[in-house]
């Protein structure tokens, strides 16, 4: 992949992805937390992934906040005979903004392959949502040297025929897999290696302006203790927070260090 870094001003994204925790009160204390903390925050785009049941609750408690709510996946179709499916077009009928895509505890416990994925980003796309794209590596992947070919793989397949103005909300997620719920997060230089990349391949495959103002997230493990070194980085534009979202303090230290950088 070529791999240039482009410097410049973009958004900043931080998520929190709940997964699938919390009870129904648990997850609306968390919204009421949180809309405490972070409710007038400017100068980053803040987006909770709550569970399924608890996106109408938190929606409401978060209502005229500038936290955002998405939902952790959809169903490629829009409506139809898929008893448990829940469509893009319901989510967005909610308020969400704001979808997960390909996160890859979807793709490794759910069998989603690079096809569904791609099925599913259109889906969004069909929506006016916002696609939060997530691509990463296995560890057994990087230790045989194929982090790119992987990620190349993942990003050509979901993004390649789509145009740029189709792509205007796109955000890129990078994940190593092994870094995810395991307290061992990428290095900043590993990190930003592949987001360079990850930007090169948008500049020659999308369009050079797209990549410079597609905000990419770097996700795994990350902390309040990590994250100022990993959102130091120059393509590193927020971060996707699984576990430490689930703490208001936690997410609210590491939202205020996006806007920082
Ligand atoms: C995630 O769920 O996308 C994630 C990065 O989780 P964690 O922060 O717990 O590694």
């Amino acid at each position: 992949m070529p791999g240039p870094s482009s410097a410049g001003r973009r958004d900043r994204v931080v998520g929190g992805n709940w997964k699938m925790n919390l009870s129904a009160d648990d997850a609306v204390r968390l919204g009421a937390d949180l809309r405490a903390r972070l409710g007038s925050q400017r100068g980053v785009r803040l987006v909770v992934f709550p569970p399924y049941p608890f996106l109408v609750p938190v929606l409401a408690k978060l209502r005229d906040s500038a936290i955002e709510v998405g939902a952790q996946d959809v169903h490629p179709e829009a409506s139809g005979a898929y008893t448990s499916g829940v469509s893009a077009p319901m989510v967005r009928s909610l308020g969400c903004t704001t979808v997960l895509v390909g996160h890859s505890e979807r793709r490794s416990h759910f069998g989603d392959g690079d096809a569904l994925v791609a099925q599913k980003l259109r889906a969004v796309l069909a929506e006016s949502l916002a696609p939060i794209l997530c691509v990463g590596e296995t560890l057994a992947e990087r230790q045989r040297g194929r982090t790119d070919e992987v990620i190349t793989r993942q990003l050509s397949t979901a993004l390649a025929q789509h145009t740029p103005t189709a792509l205007a909300k796109l955000v890129v997620a990078y994940e190593p897999v092994w870094a995810i719920g395991t307290g061992l997060s990428a290095t900043p230089e590993q990190a930003q290696a592949v987001h360079a990349s990850i930007r090169g391949w948008l500049a020659s495959r999308i369009s050079p302006d797209l990549a410079a103002r597609v905000p990419l997230q770097y996700g795994g493990s990350v902390k309040p203790d990590n994250a100022e070194a990993l959102l130091a980085c120059p393509d590193i534009d927020g971060a996707l927070v699984g576990g430490a979202s689930l703490d208001a303090a936690s997410f609210a230290r590491i939202a205020r260090t996006a806007i920082r950088r």
